[in-house]
């Protein structure tokens, strides 16, 4: 039996992982275009980024002031549990408390703020079932940066891979500055106008370092990468070779009459952070280096 109080703790440290510490394939992707960039300002800003991001793992505090909303990404294997959306709520507001993490998330319409980190239907929570032996848990932070020019296009299929290609570009360019660049761009292509948002957001879930396992769809995420860097937007907005640090994307099949495309942007504070829980009490962090 998986434990409630395990389950909090682990959320606590997942959260703390997560806002303290980028993943491993992000870092390597800043230190990457640092390498590439020979403007100083461009260099400049990704010399910044990537001091900070030190410092913030160095300290254990939050790499950003922007600590996000809270998305989770459940798979709930063939294991005995407490309540684990309880014991993951109990653990956000606890995390808000000992990280410490900003309090975001407020009702929408009164812009009431409990402190927490949790109101209604926040944390998110997306559950999957699975055959394992463990439970594994992902996070997710969100900051409103990038999350505020993310969009979706109801395309006609008459669009095609040109209409497809022509939106993406334009949320790139209609985004600038404004997401704190480089980004990674999460595309949904299909499904039904909410299944490619999510599919989008769970893009980015897949380390840089990773294609799609469909040739063609891993060759447009190529090709998408490196000829959206040429805009030029650069590090911060302030111009250089690096606009992108990644382009993931994720498809499902669609109606007919349809051609749903989502761009979720994620900035270049992208937090996740896994891990699985064993019923024998082992905790395995998948995306930060083992217990
Ligand atoms: S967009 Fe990202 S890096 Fe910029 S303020 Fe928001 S969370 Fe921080």
């Amino acid at each position: 039996m998986i434990s409630k109080e395990l389950i909090k703790e682990t959320t606590v440290e997942l959260l703390r992982k997560a806002s303290t510490q980028l993943p491993a394939d992000v870092k390597k992707a800043l230190e990457d275009a640092y390498n590439k960039e020979e403007d100083e300002v461009p260099k400049s800003q990704l010399k910044a980024i990537l001091d900070n991001v030190a410092l913030a793992e160095e300290n254990s505090l939050p790499m950003c002031q922007d600590t996000g909303v809270h998305i989770f990404f459940v798979s709930v294997g063939k294991v005995e549990t407490d309540n684990i959306q309880e014991a993951i709520v109990e653990g956000v507001v606890e995390g808000t408390k000992v990280i410490p993490l900003r309090p975001n998330a407020v009702h929408p319409i009164t812009r009431k703020n409990p402190g927490n980190n949790v109101g209604e239907r926040m944390p998110y929570f997306n559950y999957r079932f699975t055959d394992n032996d463990y439970l594994e848990i992902g996070v997710m932070p969100k900051g409103a940066g990038s999350e505020n020019v993310s969009a979706l296009g109801m395309l006609t299929p008459a669009a095609g891979i040109k209409g497809i290609k022509q939106f993406i570009l334009d949320v790139l360019l209609k985004a600038g500055s404004k997401p704190c660049p480089p980004t990674i761009l999460g595309v949904g292509i299909g499904g039904s106008a909410d299944i490619a948002l999510k599919m989008g957001k769970e893009s980015l879930l897949r380390p840089l370092d990773q294609r799609h396992p469909e040739a063609d769809i891993a060759q447009l995420e190529e090709e998408l990468y490196t000829t959206l860097n040429d805009v030029g937007i650069g590090p911060m907005g302030l111009g250089g070779k690096t606009t992108l640090l990644g382009v993931n994307i994720e498809y499902a099949a669609c109606h007919t009459a349809s051609l749903p495309v989502a761009v979720n942007v994620q900035c270049w504070a992208a937090r996740r952070a896994a891990c699985r829980i064993y019923p024998d009490g082992r905790v395995v962090y998948t995306t930060h280096g083992g217990d």
